[in-house]
């Protein structure tokens, strides 16, 4: 279980972006995380992952746990070492580089010996990476680019993925494969933290969902039961 209590996340010393968010990952489930633009969905990635030193952010008050241990305030590669990778919003493969040189990238914290069957076993699970693997990354569509973004946090072999919003900008057919590989990825034993504007997507396929508000969880509870609720409906589906 990755489990975050009761997190407060400044900015600058001054902007509260989360005000004591509590949420938690089973290392079998698939959680949806959603919100409107500016909720502090991407600022409570950054806290799991220790990149809020580099936005001139912090943690102020709370823990973030993964199974016993505490990671709150760990370093970002401690942090990939201790089992968790991220993909973050907006892809950010290297253009320049060739899809394998990327995949390369993400397994740098793997022992050398180990990166030849990380990369068949990705190779394997997206076979269009395979047939571009020597195509540098800026020639990919952006559903390639964000399937390469994906695999290279797998070549980190995490126990938990952390997705900030995959969906974006893509169209229908390519958010359905990258839903469809979320399913696998998760089956295959990984622990997913969806976070996704696209709530139909991510209620189709999460366990559990929260709802976050200005810096708050406002609301959780299973997938089936935030489908049906009205407010959601209304807010997040669009069927009000
Ligand atoms: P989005 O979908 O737009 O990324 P979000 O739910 O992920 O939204 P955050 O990006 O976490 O929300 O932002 C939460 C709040 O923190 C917002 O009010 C935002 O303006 C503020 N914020 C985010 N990053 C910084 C920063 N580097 N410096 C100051 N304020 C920030």
């Amino acid at each position: 279980m990755l489990s975050l209590d009761n997190v407060e996340i400044v900015y600058e010393d001054v902007i509260l972006a989360c005000k004591g968010v509590s949420l938690a990952v089973p290392s079998d489930g698939i959680i949806a995380l959603l919100g409107s633009n500016g909720a502090g969905k991407t600022s409570t990635l950054r806290a799991i992952t220790g990149l809020l030193d580099t936005h001139r952010g912090r943690i102020a008050t709370g823990t973030i746990r993964l199974e016993d241990r505490e990671i709150t305030r760990a370093t970002p590669a401690d942090v990939v070492a201790s089992g968790i990778a991220q993909v973050m919003e907006g892809r950010r493969v290297l253009v320049d580089f060739t899809v394998e040189e990327n995949l390369r990238v993400g397994g740098h914290t793997q022992p050398r010996s180990g990166i030849p069957q990380s990369l068949d076993r990705i190779y394997t699970m997206f076979p269009l990476l395979a047939d571009r693997r020597r195509d540098r990354a800026g020639y990919l569509s952006g559903g390639e680019q964000q399937m390469l973004a994906i695999g290279r946090a797998l070549m980190a072999r995490p126990r938990y993925l952390l997705l900030d919003e995959p969906s974006l900008g893509l169209a229908p057919r390519i958010v359905e494969q990258i839903r469809d590989l979320i399913v696998r990825i998760n089956q295959s034993g990984t622990g997913v933290l969806l976070v996704e504007q696209n709530a139909a997507m991510a209620l189709s396929i999460a366990t559990h969902g929260y709802v976050m508000e200005n810096g708050r969880i406002v609301m959780d509870g299973s997938a089936a039961t935030l489908r049906d609720d009205a407010n959601i409906q209304e807010f997040y589906l669009g069927l009000g």
